[in-house]
């Protein structure tokens, strides 16, 4: 039997109208600070209206979906407040008896609701960052700011804008560990010219010597690591408590220079053999993940070590990788001798058909222990 619904209908713009034309490049959709992606289907803009999966929203906000298929409705849940999707009558039903009339269409399979009209119901704010093309919605666990949360998201909204490039890339990370430091410029400079990205693992001591170069690394489009504190070895795994302790003293000191903090980590000297499962377990109850290298640049061997043996060590090791189909991470130190020996590096990574990215902040971390945690 259909229900008889007996409500007040409001009729509401269900359009962010700077959107502009329909075949505008697709948004992405940011709920807080998690960017929303699904593999087989994007958000859509149809006549000026953004238009998302109704189980991608759901799943989205961490509500329930229940389907009525005899009714053709669906219902999202969450804590207190229920929408009922109804599709046939294009209508949507809050639980407060308000009707609100939606387009809404099936693209594939995937029923498509407006996505402003319900995340406000669900108490999001919604925006749009018309630099990036992004919507984002907010609520009171947002706490970055656009700027920070694009810097902290690129990597992860290039893959999603780049999912449909068929050519396979070659992916290589650079790594830097123990700075920022005297030669973070330079590095930062070699970069920018080979229009790469690296990664850098930061020691707290480091960031209070050098307190600029953290907020130009993040401005170039490059991740931040943790790297610790004391880079003592008796020190930092004298246990596990020890361990996460100077990863969570290095992340604030990271917080208060940038407005986020990363959940990477190297640990000094490489993950093994310190890290028995107990450190890492301890690790990853924090949130953090950890990463070591599979190339040794073996720039920390000691000062007099020349550039060119560096850049030897380095593509020694990644031909080694490329044979076996292998993402190279390349680990290097900000010293003087590695910052030169850079560009012939980036020379040779771009001239090969690498693309040199910095590690996704949500990517399964590659260490000596294969834990993916
Ligand atoms: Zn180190």
């Amino acid at each position: 039997m259909r229900k008889v619904i007996v409500c007040i209908l409001i009729f509401i713009s269900t359009s962010l109208t700077i959107f502009g034309e329909d075949n505008y490049n697709q948004p992405l959709i940011i709920i807080n600070e998690d960017l929303i992606y699904y593999e087989n289907i994007s958000p859509q803009i149809k006549g000026g209206t953004t238009f998302v999966p109704i189980s991608m929203f759901a799943t989205s906000i961490d509500g329930i979906i229940k389907w009525d298929e005899e009714e053709n409705t669906a219902t999202i849940i969450k804590e207190d407040k229920k929408v009922e999707v109804d599709f046939e009558n294009e209508i949507i039903i809050t639980n407060d008896g308000n009707c609100i009339i939606c387009n809404m269409y099936t693209d594939n399979g995937y029923l498509m609701i407006p996505f402003k009209s319900i995340a406000s119901y669900f108490g999001y704010t919604v925006s749009y960052i018309e630099s990036e093309n992004i919507i984002r919605a907010t609520d009171n666990d947002a706490v970055i700011s656009d700027e920070s949360l694009i810097q902290k998201l690129k990597n992860k909204i290039f893959k999603c804008r780049n999912k449909n490039n068929t050519t396979e890339e070659k992916i290589v990370y650079i790594t830097f560990d123990d700075g920022p430091s005297l030669y973070t410029q330079d590095i930062l400079q070699s970069l920018k010219f080979y229009n790469s990205n690296a990664t850098f693992f930061v020691l707290s001591s480091s960031i209070h010597k050098y307190p600029d170069e953290l907020e130009k690394i993040v401005e170039g489009g490059h991740s931040i690591g943790l790297h610790g504190v004391s880079h003592d070895v008796k020190q930092i795994y004298k246990s596990p408590v020890s361990l996460v302790t100077e990863m969570k003293n290095d992340s604030e000191v990271v917080m208060s220079k940038i407005g986020f903090t990363s959940n990477l980590i190297r640990t000094p000297y490489g993950s093994f053999p310190y890290l028995t499962k107990e450190y890492r377990d301890a690790c990853v109850s924090e949130g953090y993940k950890i990463w070591d290298w599979n190339v040794d640049s073996k720039d920390a061997l000691g000062a007099d070590i020349k550039p060119s043996i560096i850049v030897k060590n380095v593509i020694e090791q990644v031909k080694e990788h490329e044979k076996n189909n292998v993402d190279p991470i390349i680990l290097m130190h900000e010293t003087l001798n590695s910052s030169i020996a850079l560009p012939q590096i980036l020379n040779y990574l771009t001239k090969n058909g690498y693309k040199v990215i910095s590690i996704d902040y949500n990517e399964n971390p590659v260490n000596f222990w294969h834990d993916s945690r």
